[in-house]
């Protein structure tokens, strides 16, 4: 008899098997648009330079390999800490910092301690979101209720998510909210609707947990990340789950943060201890490379420097995809201002099975079943083709 239960069938992630069908395409004018990874102008995914002058000096200077302590390296989330939320620019009382196993792991340890230490154990989950929170959430024991932002277009719909924060959320449930380069639909709020869900969140005492995986590919490193400032002003307590995977091209390296920090005197110090009895009973501390990275990076100067404008190349190669993008279907008689006006590296595209189908044969283009296409797999030489194949489609 077998010692396990029968398994349920899984069903393989539809973002892998389409990324996967790209992969083995040998045609030369493939155009795969399906991971979120950023790529250059040559489709390629290089080491950044601030990155390895980083790892240069790691090879040089590091002693040891002994173990980190559960929090990661210390230079690392010092140096996050003061970059993320200095001090004159966040009024919260306290701030806590532990670093995480990217952006999902720090996801992960937030909704593990939030699921271990809230009554209700109930996180809103927007609709549509990156494929992985709910799994994510759910993994923890969260039980995930929805609420829609986005039409089938992916534009934003401000009063109905407004609706069900101010009157369908209760005092004490958890929020998960993307203050910009919104993956999948890079449709952000604007500054004014953001003020007001982030004032709807705190009137209705819900618990943040504010999700920022492409800090500096939107509105730029300052903007992008005052939304986070405004609700650790406010909220008696607030989580920021940071990933560098994408701004520090670290995808590999699985380094992020978990800050957790709000008005309440106390608090974050004392949820602190748990989060790292959560991680060390998890996987005991997290790696020390990427963290060492991004810790020296932001701590030298000039180096600094160096990625701020490695960031902004990155920054402006989307702006210029996007207003190129919406300006080809303009031509060919869509209208495609939100994906102009969006930031980040996705926009979504309302296609059918059956386009996604044709694109992929005739065209040899690939894009996952959730219509989501990755704007950095687009380039000088491929984006009038695809924007031809686009405008061939039936309907
Ligand atoms: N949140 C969002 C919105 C993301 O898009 C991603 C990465 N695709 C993550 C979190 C996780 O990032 P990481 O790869 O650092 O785990």
């Amino acid at each position: 008899m077998s010692p396990l239960k029968s398994l349920p069938a899984i069903l393989p992630d539809p973002l892998l098997q389409v990324a996967q069908l790209a992969r083995l395409d040998r045609r030369p004018e493939k155009i795969d648009l399906t991971i979120g990874v950023y790529r250059d102008q040559h489709g390629q995914t290089p080491v950044l330079e601030s990155v390895k002058s980083a790892e240069k000096h790691l090879l040089e200077t590091e002693r040891t390999k002994s173990y980190l302590s559960t929090d990661g390296v210390e230079q690392f989330c010092e140096e996050i800490t003061g970059f993320l939320l200095p001090r004159g620019e966040v009024t919260c009382s306290d701030i806590v910092t532990i670093q995480a196993v990217g952006g999902t792991g720090a996801l992960s340890l937030a909704a593990e301690f939030l699921c271990r230490f809230t009554k209700n154990r109930t996180v809103w989950v927007p609709v549509p979101a990156w494929s992985n929170h709910v799994p994510v959430m759910e993994r923890s024991g969260l039980t995930v209720r929805r609420l829609g932002r986005s039409d089938s277009l992916g534009r934003r719909d401000f009063p109905a998510f407004m609706r069900v924060i101010r009157h369908q959320a209760r005092p004490g449930d958890i929020i998960l909210l993307q203050p910009g380069c919104h993956n999948p639909t890079g449709d952000d709020w604007t500054d004014e609707e953001w003020s007001a869900i982030a004032d709807a969140c705190i009137a209705s005492r819900l618990i943040p947990i504010l999700d920022v995986a492409y800090h500096g590919l939107g509105r730029g490193l300052h903007d992008d990340i005052s939304r986070v400032h405004r609700v650790f002003s406010q909220a008696e307590i607030a989580f920021l789950s940071y990933s560098c995977s994408k701004n520090f091209s670290l995808y590999r390296e699985r380094v992020g943060a978990l800050i957790v920090g709000g008005l309440k005197r106390g608090l974050a110090m004392a949820i602190h201890p748990h989060l790292s009895a959560i991680a060390r009973a998890a996987y005991s501390m997290p790696p020390s490379h990427g963290g060492s990275i991004v810790g020296h990076i932001l701590a030298n100067e000039a180096l600094r420097r160096i990625w701020i404008d490695e960031l902004a190349d990155m920054q402006n190669r989307l702006g210029k995809i996007r207003s190129t993008f919406a300006c080809h279907q303009a031509l060919a008689g869509r209208d495609l201002r939100h994906v102009a006006d969006g930031h980040g590296m996705f926009t979504l595209l309302p296609l059918s099975e059956q386009n996604l189908i044709h694109l992929r044969k005739k065209h040899a283009i690939y894009i996952p079943s959730s219509g989501r296409i990755n704007l950095a797999g687009l380039n000088a030489g491929n984006l009038s083709r695809f924007a031809y194949a686009l405008s061939q489609l039936n309907n």
